[in-house]
């Protein structure tokens, strides 16, 4: 605990970890996470224009993608680091890991320090829900799951809490993930039913959520799959290189992306020419272009995950954490009585010890 002094402006900053995470989301509730963070990435997509925004910066390698994610409007400043590794989980470790910063902008002094691999889940199945809401259906009740790793339950759950989804058709090329999801969604109330091809899953359903992982440009869903009516929500194809829709499906309706200068680059529509039409979502929420246009019409949201939706989630654990009195304030960054003497806090932190060898 950073020993807060009364006269001078404190510097400590607020860190969650992954496991006070976990924590505070059963304290909170997963189910009220999830709708609070689609509520304040509803108030933040509404503010669009107030935000500094740039693509991600992405250090690529041969297995995978390193990314630095940064966003600010006048008050607050976030970045999310984010690795993508479809491989990892053969070794043991998660394909994405994250952590991030919620930093004052006036001043730059860091608020938060807090993980962001669960919280990702989160914000990546709010933001989901909340394009499925505007695009899909509103009779939706059905929704094929086609990849069932790390993001697949928190995907099936925003679409069930937030959509009013009652059954998820699953697929995956490994059967131990979709057991593992079978296993951990007992009791939920869905309806969840294992199939034994992305075909099979998808036949019939009213949503399709791509959220597989590899690095290649895989074709999960072919235009034959697709029927009308139907919302596709693709969530795995983020990366040069890696992409899960045949371009066939991405001309079958409208697309909607978060961002375009980076979806361009990172989404499905990377495959298609640079003056592909696309629409921003924060159009459709901001009603400055029309959502789902008729019963009939497919449409396509090729999501990549951009930095508003760190920031927004950020935000909403920021204030979780406080309401809870969660996480521990940590000296980040050195408290000096004098800040231009930042020399002198070396003198005094030298032990005597030290100071007599
Ligand atoms: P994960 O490795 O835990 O799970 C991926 C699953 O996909 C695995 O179970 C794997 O067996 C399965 N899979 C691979 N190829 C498949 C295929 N051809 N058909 C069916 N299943 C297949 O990864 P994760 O953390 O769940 O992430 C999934 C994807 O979502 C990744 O590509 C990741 O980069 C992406 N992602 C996107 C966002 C976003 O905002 N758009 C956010 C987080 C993660």
């Amino acid at each position: 605990m950073y020993p807060l002094t009364a006269q001078k402006p404190s510097v400590a900053t607020l860190f969650l970890s992954a496991p006070e995470m976990v924590r505070l989301i059963q304290r909170k509730g997963l189910q009220q996470c999830l709708g609070g963070i689609a509520d304040a990435l509803r108030a933040d997509f509404l503010r669009w224009p107030e935000f500094d925004k740039s693509a991600r910066v992405a250090n690529h390698s041969a297995d995978g993608v390193i990314e630095l994610m940064p966003i600010s409007d006048h008050a607050l400043y976030s970045f999310k680091y984010v690795n993508g590794h479809p491989k990892n989980t053969r070794a043991g470790l998660s394909t994405v890991m994250a952590f991030g910063v919620l930093a004052d902008v006036q001043t730059g002094t860091p608020l938060l320090l807090s993980e962001l691999t669960l919280t990702t889940a989160l914000r990546t199945a709010a933001t989901s829900a909340l394009a499925a809401r505007a695009l899909a259906r509103p009779d939706s009740r059905v929704m094929a799951l086609i990849g069932n790793g790390a993001q697949s339950e928190f995907q099936a759950l925003a679409f069930q809490h937030l959509l009013g989804i009652e059954e998820v058709r699953l697929f995956d090329v490994d059967p131990a993930a979709t057991a593992k999801l079978m296993h951990n969604l007992q009791g939920t109330g869905l309806k969840l039913v294992p199939c034994a091809s992305t075909a099979a899953a998808v036949r019939g359903a009213d949503i399709v959520t791509t959220v597989t992982a590899d690095k290649t440009n895989a074709t999960i869903l072919s235009g034959d799959m697709i029927e009308p009516g139907m919302h596709i929500n693709g969530v795995g194809g983020d990366c040069p290189g890696k992409t899960e829709l045949h371009r066939d499906v991405l001309t079958r309706g409208r697309v909607f992306v978060e961002y375009a200068p980076q979806s361009r680059v990172e989404g499905d529509i990377q495959q298609m020419p640079a003056d592909f039409p696309v629409t921003e979502l924060w159009q459709v929420l901001a009603g400055q272009q029309p959502g789902r246009l008729s019963a009939d019409e497919v449409t396509v949201f090729d999501s990549v995950g951009f930095a508003l939706e760190d920031y927004s989630a950020l935000r909403f654990m920021h204030d979780a954490a406080r309401e809870l009195h969660m996480g521990e304030m940590i000296a980040l960054i050195p408290q000096l009585d004098d800040p231009k003497n930042l020399f002198g806090a070396l003198r005094t932190a030298v032990s005597p010890l030290r100071r007599a060898a």
